[in-house]
């Protein structure tokens, strides 16, 4: 690791890969023997098309989306597709069904309840865990289900994807998105994923959407730029694309594929989150966190001091030590640590060891 750098447990924007911000560092000058950089490249290109597409061909293979599935690159965040969703996929009269277990499912749901009836599927259960199959009741007129994964601020993580029958699924995925394969990705009607935690810089979203989900909606006029049709039909390019989060995005892809795939990336992260949770399982209440142990997130780990007056201090020397970005969200404070892709394990050993010296300092 490069001596300059901290660890970064940032929730996002998050750790990017170091080979991926070296090679975009030898590449910013002269982008593929162009004479210019990608920050400077026009996006009508034969170089931009071409890139444009060998990154949908890359996460294609990486997380084995069918051919049939379209790939959009949009803008505006997953707080826009929140908005998006609802206008694209359903009429004003219509009822959509919401799995509500967190913050970000919370804030989507309260979107969609501007342009539909939006009906929650489960009962509240004060965000620490996430609901069985059996406790999920769907509507059967419902136009789709949508779910959050991964709750980044809860530290909440499905281990199982939602049965809703014929009823189009749809899923924000955007804290745990390519940190495992995806599993049955047939049964999504569209999975959506903010860039900025695993994949590159804030500022792109990755759109994976079934055909059968276009043109869902009857007589709705939508802006342009949130309307999926239109921008499937013209190639994510209804205006200027974010042209350097596409490239940095195909960097990682390329970077996880040589790693060798989302299933040893899978077991990274397993290894990862294990080392933290039985630190904080092993610490005698001095590290506690209130998530059901089955549901917890390998991906954002929220945890609490039992002395929370030491919080700060806590942050503060772990600063000092070179980890940076373990405040918790203001929602729910304490402190929490993300373990996205590129946090390496000689990461999460530093943070852990930390931990165990602060404890013993203070217990
Ligand atoms: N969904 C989840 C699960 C998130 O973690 C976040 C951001 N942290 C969002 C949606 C919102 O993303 P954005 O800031 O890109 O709008």
């Amino acid at each position: 690791m490069n001596e300059e750098r901290i660890h970064n447990f940032s929730p996002g924007p998050g750790v990017l890969f170091e080979e991926v911000l070296e090679n975009a560092q030898r590449e910013l000058l002269n982008w593929k023997n162009t004479g210019m950089s990608i920050l400077e490249l026009n996006h009508r290109t034969s170089e931009f098309h071409e890139l444009l597409l060998s990154t949908k061909s890359k996460i294609r293979i990486l997380a084995k989306i069918p051919e049939y599935f379209e790939i959009l690159f949009l803008q505006g965040g997953a707080t826009q597709v929140f908005s998006s969703i609802s206008l694209n996929f359903c009429d004003e009269t219509d009822t959509v069904d919401y799995i509500v277990n967190g913050y970000w499912s919370e804030f989507a749901a309260n979107e969609a309840k501007k342009n539909a009836n939006v009906h929650i599927s489960n009962d509240f259960n004060g965000y620490t865990s996430c609901p069985e199959q059996s406790e999920l009741h769907i509507l059967k007129e419902s136009k789709y289900v949508h779910y959050c994964s991964n709750e980044t601020i809860h530290g909440l993580e499905f281990q199982y994807v939602p049965d809703v029958g014929n009823i189009p699924l749809i899923c924000d995925m955007s804290s745990n998105f390519l940190s495992k394969p995806i599993d049955n990705i047939e049964k999504y009607g569209m999975i959506y994923a903010g860039c900025h935690k695993n994949v590159g810089p804030a500022g792109l979203v990755i759109a994976i959407i079934r055909p059968d989900m276009f043109n869902k909606r009857n007589k709705r006029n939508i802006p342009l730029l949130m309307d999926f049709t239109e921008l499937m039909k013209n190639n994510s390019m209804l205006n200027t694309p974010p042209v350097f989060n596409i490239y940095m995005a195909e960097l990682t892809f390329m970077k996880l594929l040589n790693l060798g795939g989302l299933q040893i990336i899978q077991q990274e992260n397993r290894k990862k989150s294990l080392l933290l949770y039985d630190t904080i399982d092993g610490s005698n209440n001095f590290y506690s966190y209130k998530m059901k142990y089955k549901d917890r997130s390998r991906m954002n780990v929220p945890f609490m001091l039992k002395n929370t007056c030491l919080e700060e201090e806590f942050i503060k020397q772990a600063g000092v030590c070179g980890l940076k970005g373990l405040k918790g969200h203001s929602q729910v404070g304490h402190c929490r640590a993300s373990l996205y892709n590129a946090m390496s394990l000689e990461g999460v050993r530093k943070l852990v060891k930390f931990m165990k010296w602060f404890q013993i300092q203070n217990e």
